[in-house]
């Protein structure tokens, strides 16, 4: 056979599956853009792409698929806005970073990357690391790893010392001096050069620890650390390559200088006042709550040998208040973007944080927005994802009950399908 038959037939043998396409018979839909679910809709994806919305149950064509979904509730795919891929909390964990090799982080990342998706997040950021984390997202965008899509900050940003310097509680011979490369900077010159090197490690976003935090191996937990000239540093650098850059903070005063600076993102927030709420309505801030890694690290702390001594008050005194906080914020009308801090606790229980947000008195619709829409915004991709539209990246899951009802079945997720790719269907 000539070689422009051979090529002609593969291209007519192709055709039907370049063309073929899936058709999702949604019981209830909540497509992130309306206030009310729609009820008997087919969702129609071909390629990665959600193409169109049926009303009612429409047919497929010859070759097409059906996935039905008659008796489930379909939403856009959750994002957590706040991980850590790259380990999970155990007893006396603090030893890990003295006995794990970046081989190791990397394929424990793996693991927590599929754990996280099939619980239905299918879009995270992941908040700091060693580096291993960019390698991880390196291999979801590749197929080698199931995964969320990951924005990854790399490396978290600290002053000497502060919550993410990492050799934090370290004897001296091993503490060193680590520099903007290993993500410690003092001074703007530091905190520019920390902020580069994260772009030429193949960072997404910037993350800094705006004040001290819970975990680290440091006796403060939340005065500031930054001083108001190098987070303008930072941001500046970070706008020169289109950087979000996210802060973790619990004190109030490292949380101001923050977003008087000008941060994308609050982490944590947990003694966040009133005035600081309006600056951040003011200047469109997001906060970042984590209320599940508040409670969680506080039930730990309680655990004998869980944690060093030095973090055990800290956590005691922050981890309850931060669902307190998320209360206060909701009603202020500050933009509450869902995040956990997954790692802080294990992984694939993410969604425990939605029922923490209706507790705290936000209605279930709200807190589904917060982790699809809301989120999508904090990324910049709300043009692709956060919503089930015709045109947007098909991040699709499913649940059998009603959230608005029950918001607990968030938590067992039984459909994921991620750039049109069904991960799992129960
Ligand atoms: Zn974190």
């Amino acid at each position: 056979m000539k070689r422009t038959h051979l090529l002609l037939l593969t291209l007519f043998l192709s055709l039907p599956v370049w063309s073929q396409q899936t058709f999702l018979h949604c019981g209830s839909l909540i497509d992130g853009v309306q206030n009310q679910p729609l009820s008997q809709v087919t969702l129609v994806v071909q390629g990665s792409k959600i193409v169109r919305i049926d009303k009612g149950y429409t047919n497929p064509g010859a070759g097409d698929k059906v996935i039905d979904l008659k008796n489930k509730t379909v939403m856009p795919g959750f994002m957590d806005m706040h991980v850590h891929l790259e380990g999970e909390t155990s007893r006396g964990g603090a030893i890990n970073r003295f006995i794990q090799n970046p081989a190791d982080l990397a394929l424990e990342g793996a693991k927590h990357a599929r754990t996280t998706l099939l619980a239905g997040f299918t879009t995270v950021r992941d908040l700091g690391g060693t580096g291993a984390n960019v390698a991880l997202r390196n291999a979801v965008n590749k197929g080698w790893v199931v995964g969320p899509r990951i924005f990854t900050a790399g490396k978290s940003i600290a002053t000497t010392g502060g919550h993410a310097d990492p050799t934090n509680g370290f004897r001296k011979d091993l503490m060193g001096d680590p520099g903007p490369a290993e993500g410690v900077a003092n001074g703007p010159d530091q905190c520019r050069q920390a902020v580069r090197q994260r772009y030429k490690d193949g960072s997404d976003l910037i993350k800094i620890t705006a004040t001290g935090g819970v975990l680290s191996l440091a006796k403060d937990g939340s005065g500031p650390q930054f001083t108001e000239e190098e987070l303008r540093a930072i941001m500046e650098t970070a706008k020169d390559y289109g950087f979000k850059v996210a802060a973790h903070a619990h004190g109030v005063e490292g949380m101001k200088r923050a977003v008087r600076a000008g941060i994308t993102s609050i982490e944590h927030g947990t003694y966040m006042d009133d005035e600081t709420m309006a600056l951040m309505k003011k200047n469109g801030t997001f906060y970042v709550p984590t209320i599940t890694a508040g409670r969680t690290v506080a039930d730990s702390a309680k655990i004998p040998g869980y944690y060093a001594p030095v973090v055990v008050p800290k956590a005691l005194a922050v981890g309850p208040k931060i669902q307190g906080t998320f209360a206060k914020a909701y009603k202020a009308g500050v933009k509450i973007a869902f995040g956990t801090d997954a790692g802080v606790f294990v992984h694939g229980n993410n969604a425990a944080e939605f029922e923490y947000m209706v507790e705290a008195g936000m209605p279930p619709m709200e807190a589904i927005k917060s982790a699809t829409v809301v989120a999508a915004e904090l990324v910049g991709m709300k043009d692709q994802l956060g919503t089930l539209e015709a045109g947007k990246l098909a991040d699709i899951v499913a649940v059998n009950e009603n959230p608005l009802q029950n918001i607990k079945t968030l938590r067992k997720v039984t459909f994921v399908m991620k750039d049109g790719v069904v991960y799992k269907s129960e």
